[in-house]
């Protein structure tokens, strides 16, 4: 079954926030509220005891990750909130009747209240252009190359990134290699999220697996 995504490989992430720019600008979203935020994690020390060169931080783009058993869906009243044959989770905005317990039933607080429309919003994978066969903006504006876009039906190795020269990247032939145990989920109540991250040679912090 088809479930696009997005997966980051955090050991290129630069924490540039041209992603979260970039979504802002294509997407219209207000001044104050974000579809994609850039957390910074840490400094940890990377050895107990540690010298201030031990130590390292590493940057986390953080959005919606449509999850696969979304709570935000379960707990909307009218329907607004559902999930597509592509595996994202949108809003319909007509449905919206702006009672937030979507907002406040998401593990990863990515859904605001758009005051103007009094509607809820999030990402939404860039629907608008991934049905077109684009990427979404994020992906294609990454300023480190590390954002992907694909079916989590298909090995992750395959995933595009933005355009260098005139072809996308691939993930698999691009980034560097890595393990199982080097991609991460955020913390997972029972909501699967689908969205992975890649991080090599550090304790990864973000929780979940
Ligand atoms: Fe819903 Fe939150 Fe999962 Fe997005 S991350 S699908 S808003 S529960
Ligand atoms: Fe990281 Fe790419 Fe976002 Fe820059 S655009 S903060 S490199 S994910």
């Amino acid at each position: 079954m088809t479930q696009y995504a997005i997966v980051t490989d955090l050991n290129r992430c630069v924490g540039c926030l041209a992603c979260a720019v970039a979504c802002k600008a294509v997407n219209d979203v207000p001044i104050g509220s974000f579809w994609n935020k850039v957390l910074r994690i840490g400094p940890n020390a990377s050895i107990q005891g540690a010298q201030d060169a031990d130590s390292y931080l590493y940057f986390l783009p953080v959005q919606c990750q449509h999850c696969a058993d979304p709570e935000c869906v379960k707990v909307c009243p009218t329907g607004a909130s559902h999930k597509l044959e592509d595996g994202t989770v949108q809003v319909d905005k007509s449905k919206c009747i702006g009672c937030q317990f979507c907002a406040m039933a998401c593990p990863y607080n990515v859904r605001y209240l758009n005051e103007q429309e009094r509607v809820v919003e999030k990402c939404t994978l860039c629907e608008q252009k991934i049905a077109q066969g684009e990427l979404p903006q994020c992906v294609s504006q990454c300023g480190g190359m590390a954002r992907f876009f694909g079916d989590l039906d298909k090995s992750i190795e395959s995933f595009e990134g933005a355009e260098n020269g005139t072809e996308r990247i691939v993930l698999g032939e691009f980034c560097k290699p890595f393990t199982d145990e080097d991609v991460h989920v955020l913390p997972n109540v029972g909501n699967n999220p689908s969205v992975r991250y890649i991080l090599r040679d550090h304790e990864w912090q973000g929780g979940g697996e």
